[in-house]
């Protein structure tokens, strides 16, 4: 069975050199400069960071990154989509804010910083998913897709519906608009709550099927005959009124993440990177972070995202847990049948194998892996 090369490199340092210093090493080892980046445009996919999370990555980390790739000749720039729940980043300007607030200036990494949906989370691409079963055509944010080349800079950590949240996660739920976000984490059409309801009617402007109108009430409401659950109206709304909540399972989630990473990467250089450090459980959406699971692992990095996720879970999967952290909770509360798994054990309602899993299966990578280890 064919493997990918993962290159890895711990938090260990030398005097005279940091970590960043072997950030640079380590992409560099894992083939960056292979990539042609001349006079094209690099969208560096990130979490910002949800304001009160402290285990996000610290903007010293892009600034490598960007860095490296200004001197390969290439024009990166920071990305992220809105989020379709309600909190700090699910418009552009409390987005760039909570941005800006966590640390993420051009003053700190050297360049901009692009919400990749547009303001309102409606500017989207309708991308095609070659070999996907879940998802015909994957809603993803502009500007991510108006670049040339896209490069994962993830924070690895748990996550309570996928089991973690590594490179595909990064990429495949990060990079949907609103409405892409509503297609994966959403299995049916959205409602309006007549009570947010101001009757304002901007969401009848992104609709393009015709499917919401206004009783005596001034009240919106959708036909679900004429609604095709594309979920603009969601980011369109800034009452929140409209949301759906017939969710997915974990099982068809992980799936269409894995599909619409598929739609991001398709014909384009692509490269990996994710930071095993500050493993908290839950993802960096949330507005804490929880004691970390694991110690700080190292850097990951290659250009198979499948392959990169795998190395990671298997290093934290490996590493011993923490006593004082939800892992330590666990344990006093009940036996566990393989202590080993802790991803498993923290989040037991997903699996996180399903995602590697469909990935293999819709060839967008393997599990699969030769580590080298970047001294
Ligand atoms: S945008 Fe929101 S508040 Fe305005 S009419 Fe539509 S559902 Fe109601
Ligand atoms: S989800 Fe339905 S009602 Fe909302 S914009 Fe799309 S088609 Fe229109």
């Amino acid at each position: 069975m064919s493997s990918s090369k993962v290159y890895f490199t711990n938090m260990r340092t030398r005097v005279g050199e940091s970590l960043l210093g072997k950030l640079d090493r380590l992409i560099v080892k894992a083939g960056i400069k292979e990539i042609d980046f001349k006079q094209k445009y690099a969208a560096i996919k990130i979490h910002f960071g949800e304001p009160g999370n402290l285990a996000f990555l610290r903007p010293n980390f892009a600034k490598v990154v960007a860095d490296r790739i200004k001197a390969l000749g290439g024009m990166p720039f920071l990305t992220d989509c809105n989020t379709l729940y309600v909190g700090r980043r699910n418009n552009a300007l409390v987005h760039m804010d909570a941005a800006f607030e966590n640390g993420y200036t051009p003053f700190s990494t050297g360049v901009q910083n692009i919400i990749a949906d547009g303001l309102r989370g409606t500017d989207d691409v309708d991308v095609p998913i070659k070999g996907g079963t879940y998802c015909k055509v994957a809603h993803i944010g502009r500007a991510i897709m108006d670049a040339d080349i896209v490069i994962s800079l993830n924070h690895f950590k748990g996550h309570e519906m996928t089991g973690f949240g590594g490179a595909i996660k990064n990429i495949g739920m990060g990079s949907g608009s609103r409405a892409g976000k509503m297609d994966m984490h959403n299995d049916g059409k959205p409602e309006v709550d007549k009570s947010a309801c101001i009757g304002c009617k901007i969401c009848t402007r992104f609709c393009n099927h015709g499917a919401i109108s206004f009783g005596a009430d001034k009240k919106a409401v959708i036909d679900h005959k004429k609604c095709v659950g594309c979920g603009r109206c969601i980011g369109a709304c800034s009452k929140n009124a409209v949301s759906n909540n017939a969710g997915s399972s974990n099982e068809a989630l992980n799936c269409k993440i894995v599909e619409y990473t598929k739609a991001v990467v398709d014909g384009r250089p692509n490269f990996h990177i994710s930071v095993v450090n500050n493993v908290s459980p839950y993802c960096d959406c949330h507005g804490e972070s929880d004691a970390p699971i694991v110690p700080d692992i190292g850097i990951f990095a290659g250009f198979d995202p499948v392959a990169v996720d795998k190395a990671c879970i298997d290093a934290v999967n490996a590493a011993p847990g923490i006593a004082a952290s939800i892992l330590g909770d666990r344990e006093h509360t009940h036996k566990l049948p393989n202590g080993e798994d802790h991803l498993t054990d923290i989040h037991p309602t997903t699996d996180w194998r399903t995602q590697i899993a469909h990935a293999e299966k819709i060839g967008l990578g393997t599990g699969n892996y030769e580590l080298i280890t970047v001294k």
